[in-house]
């Protein structure tokens, strides 16, 4: 035994021999896996092309050829990239009935035809290849799994390999997954590559409505006022353009997240059924609600920061100025309007409690949070409070609106008012939910979900009797 490596200690107090684990190649992986490892009371041995020359090792760990390193220990993780595995063949009889753990990740998708993992098994036809480790990095493995990912996911065909991988994952901390057969290896091994993928179609939205309502916003404010009266205030684009932006951005976002569900009750009542599938877009934009209602948050916050800073900024100093001045010159009193006093408190009222029920959402789509309430708590959040909160921000919208759209001189170029335009998807949203909980129609969406099926739905072989499709268990 090292005289470095941790001496384990039974019930009875008897020191037993630690359990020794090979690690092929001394790089970044194999280097912070083996220090994790001995901390947790492993014996470790590497096993390297030039073992007189490996630095950095961890302390208490051994380092030899690759065939006498394999001789030592039952369990082999190889931390070395896919393209070098060409060696493992040579050691076919060293290895012959050891557990090889695939680590590898690659750099793109698709790159070979068979994932890392089926290529080491076939290289390596008498051991038995379990791929784990691979989602965690060099980093996750050095910080404890503190501060990083904790999950190891491990797949393979020995039921016997995977949990001896399993109880190496929790000896250091992890949880470990299992995540099926060797097959299911070219999905692990894809994990790692993936950017953001829930976020990608939001993110999209978020800047295409973005683009598409400043550059709307521009052409009717500032490229008008330049075309028809000679002024430049081009200098509105730095916080009143942007402020024009975020909150529609905000407010089509949120109901971009309600539109797919009341979506989906109306094709379930016109489906007769809820094991027919939704279409493959309405499943996708489903899946990706949550990010679509963080972003809408984010650019709700981007609308409070904004108007925050409203009464400071020279331009509107500048007009209160200029306006008080006339009145004095003009020996004029500004006259108090009840009704306006009671639109913009409204209005300002509604955005105050539409951001506070919006933040609320949000918070409650954290993990932490979420796990702790059950079904009916979460689903009344985010559904209930969800319509509620688009409920206020859409009205604190028609009350900043107010009248203007009766007024021609607000249709600039023929084009209405931006607010105007946000206002198109909230309203079909907040209609298709009132049609929704109407009790006739809710009766129907509730006996559906609950399983009920109209009749003629499904044929005697469990088909759909108009598409002759097999209907979702
Ligand atoms: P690395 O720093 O480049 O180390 C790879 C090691 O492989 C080298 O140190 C070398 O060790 C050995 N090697 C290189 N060429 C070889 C050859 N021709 N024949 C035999 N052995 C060779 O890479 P790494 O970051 O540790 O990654 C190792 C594996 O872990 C990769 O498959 C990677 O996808 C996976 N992984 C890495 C991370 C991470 O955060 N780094 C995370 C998850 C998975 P010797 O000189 O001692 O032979």
């Amino acid at each position: 035994m090292n005289s470095d490596s941790v001496a384990m200690t039974d019930l009875s107090g008897k020191m037993h021999k630690p359990e020794t684990v090979c690690i092929f190649g001394t790089g970044d992986f194999g280097r912070s896996l083996g220090l994790r490892l001995l901390q947790s009371g492993y014996s470790v041995v590497y096993g390297s092309r030039a073992p007189k020359n490996s630095l950095l090792l961890p302390k208490g760990s051994k380092v030899m050829t690759h065939a006498a390193a394999a001789c030592d220990a039952h369990v082999v993780f190889v931390a070395v990239h896919r393209e070098h595995y060409g060696f493992l063949s040579s050691l076919a009889s060293d290895l012959e009935g050891k557990v090889l753990v695939d680590v590898s990740n690659n750099l793109k998708r698709g790159l070979y035809p068979e994932s890392n993992a089926e290529y080491l098994s076939r290289l390596v036809p008498g051991a038995t290849v379990v791929k784990a480790f691979n989602t965690i990095s060099a980093w996750a493995l050095q910080s404890g799994g503190l501060d990083a990912n904790r999950q190891v996911l491990i797949c393979g065909d020995c039921a016997d390999a995977k949990q001896q991988v399993v109880d190496i994952a929790q000896s250091l901390g992890f949880t470990a997954l299992d995540r099926g057969s060797l097959r299911a290896a070219a999905e692990l091994e894809d994990l790692p590559l993936q950017l953001f993928p829930l976020w990608r179609l939001p993110l999209n939205i978020a800047i295409c409505l973005t683009a598409f309502i400043f550059f709307y916003a521009l052409t009717r404010d500032v490229i008008y006022e330049r075309v028809t009266n000679g002024k430049d205030i081009a200098f509105r684009i730095m916080i009143s353009l942007a402020n024009k932006a975020f909150p529609i951005v905000s407010l089509v976002m949120l109901s971009l997240c309600y539109l797919p569900g009341a979506l989906a009750g109306f094709l379930q009542l016109y489906n007769g059924t809820k094991y027919r599938r939704f279409p493959d877009w309405l499943d996708r934009w489903m899946l990706c609600r949550k990010q679509l209602g963080l972003l809408a948050l984010a650019f709700g916050f981007l609308h409070v920061l904004y108007t925050l800073v409203i009464p400071i900024r020279y331009y509107v100093r500048y007009r209160i100025n200029v306006y008080t001045i006339s009145l004095v010159k003009d020996n004029n009193t500004y006259e108090f309007d009840n009704t306006a006093a009671w639109r913009y408190d409204s209005y300002y009222s509604m955005g105050i409690l539409g951001f506070g029920l919006f933040v609320l959402l949000g918070i409650t789509s954290l993990p932490s949070v979420s796990n702790s309430l059950n079904w009916r708590e979460f689903c009344f959040v985010q559904s209930k409070l969800g319509y509620i909160t688009l409920l206020l921000c859409t009205a604190h919208t028609f009350l900043y609106g107010w009248d203007r759209f009766l007024k021609p001189a607000s249709y600039r170029w023929w084009m209405p008012p931006a607010y105007m335009l946000s206002l198109v998807v909230p309203c079909v949203v907040l209609i298709l939910k009132l049609i929704l909980i109407t009790p006739c129609v809710d009766r129907n969406v509730t006996r559906i979900r609950q399983g009920w099926e109209r009749q003629g739905k499904i044929s005697a072989n469990g088909r759909d009797t108009k598409t002759n499709h097999p209907l979702i268990a």
